[in-house]
C-alpha cells in the first residue's frame, strides 16, 4: 500500500493489491476520520495501525464515499467508529453489499474477516459538515459512477476526495452518464488543489482541468459510440470494435483494468439509453455478459 501526505493532517493511501483503490485521512489532534476502507483487509489494517499505533490516535469517523465493497467492506476494522454515507449506501450496503459478501466469501477466504456494517449517520440530499480540529470537512452528493456516490471536500485545503465520480477512467456501469457529466464539472469548477480519486493516482492542481476535459471527451465518445452501434442490426458485434483508445483513453490505466471496465461501459450505457441488452448476431459465438449489471468487487 502507498501511503502520501496530501496536505498538513491530510493522507492519502492507495492499494498495491486491487484496482489502485484509494483511501484517505484526515487528523484532528484528539481522533482521525477514515474516507473510505480499501478492498482487502491486510490493508485496510495498515491504515488503522498508521493512525492508531504511529500517530496514536483513535479513529473515530469512517465516511464511505459509496457502498462498493473496496470503499466499504473495512468499516468493521473501526469497531469504535461511527460510519458517514448517503442514505442511499446504507440501503444497498444492506441489500446488494451482504448478498455480493455471501458470493465473495465462497471465493476468497479473505472475505471470511468481513463484516458489513452499515452507516450509522446518514444524509441525502444536501451537506454535512464535520469538524476536525482546524478542518472543515464538507461532504455532499457526487453521483454518476452509482446513485449513492458523495464527495468530501477539505475546505481549508481545498482537496476533495471524490470517490468514483472522479478515476483516471471513468466507470459508469452501476450508475449514470448524465449524473456523472454534471458531477464532472462541479469539480471542474470548485477551485481545487487536488483531487483525491476512488482509484488512481492523486490529480494536482495544473492538471485538474485536463483531467475533467479528458473524462468529459471520454464520456462523449462513449455516448457517440454507443448511438452508432444502435443504428447497426447487431449492435454487440460493434461495441466489440470500439477500444478504449478509440474512444480517447489508454489501455494501461488502473492497473490494465482500463480496457475491460471501458468495455462494460460500452454495453451498460447500451442498457441505460436504450433500456435493452445489445444484440449480437447469432451466428457469432455468443458472449455471457450477465456479469456486467451485478455487484462485482470493482469498483
Ligand atoms: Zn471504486
Amino acid at each position: 500500500m502507498q501511503r502520501e501526505r496530501v496536505a498538513e493532517n491530510v493522507f492519502y493511501f492507495q492499494s498495491d493489491l486491487y484496482a489502485q483503490v484509494t483511501a484517505g485521512a484526515v487528523i484532528g489532534p484528539n481522533w482521525a476520520v477514515v474516507i473510505d476502507t480499501l478492498a482487502i483487509p491486510e490493508e485496510t489494517l495498515q491504515i488503522r495501525d498508521f493512525i492508531e499505533q504511529e500517530l496514536n490516535l483513535p479513529v473515530r469517523y469512517v465516511v464511505n464515499t459509496h457502498y462498493h465493497a473496496d470503499h466499504a467492506w473495512g468499516n468493521c476494522f473501526f469497531p469504535g467508529a461511527t460510519v458517514i454515507g448517503h442514505t442511499l449506501c446504507r440501503k444497498q450496503l444492506a441489500t446488494q453489499g451482504q448478498v455480493s459478501l455471501q458470493e465473495a466469501r465462497k471465493q476468497n477466504a479473505a472475505f471470511r474477516r468481513i463484516k458489513i456494517v452499515l452507516p450509522h449517520l446518514t444524509f441525502d440530499e444536501s451537506y454535512l459538515i464535520l469538524r476536525v480540529g482546524k478542518k472543515t470537512l464538507s461532504m455532499f452528493p457526487l453521483p454518476g459512477p452509482c446513485a449513492d456516490n458523495i464527495g468530501i471536500l477539505v475546505e481549508e485545503d481545498r482537496v476533495l476526495f471524490a470517490g468514483d465520480a472522479f478515476m483516471p477512467l471513468p466507470y459508469i456501469v452501476d450508475g449514470n452518464i448524465d449524473d456523472m457529466v454534471v458531477s464532472l464539472k462541479k469539480i471542474g469548477k470548485m477551485g481545487l488543489e487536488n483531487v483525491v480519486p476512488g482509484h488512481g493516482d492523486i490529480v494536482l492542481r495544473g492538471e485538474i482541468d485536463g483531467a475533467v476535459k479528458e473524462n468529459q471527451a471520454y464520456l462523449s465518445a462513449l455516448r457517440k459510440a454507443v448511438r452508432k452501434a444502435a443504428r447497426r442490426k447487431y449492435p454487440m458485434d460493434i461495441l466489440a470494435e470500439i477500444g478504449v483508445e478509440e474512444c480517447g483513453k489508454s489501455r494501461v490505466l488502473i492497473g490494465g483494468l482500463a480496457v475491460e471496465l471501458h468495455r462494460r461501459n460500452l454495453r451498460a450505457l447500451y442498457y441505460q439509453l436504450y433500456g435493452e441488452i445489445p444484440k449480437a448476431n447469432p451466428g457469432e459465438d455468443d458472449e455471457d455478459f450477465s456479469d456486467d449489471y451485478d455487484g462485482e468487487l470493482i469498483s
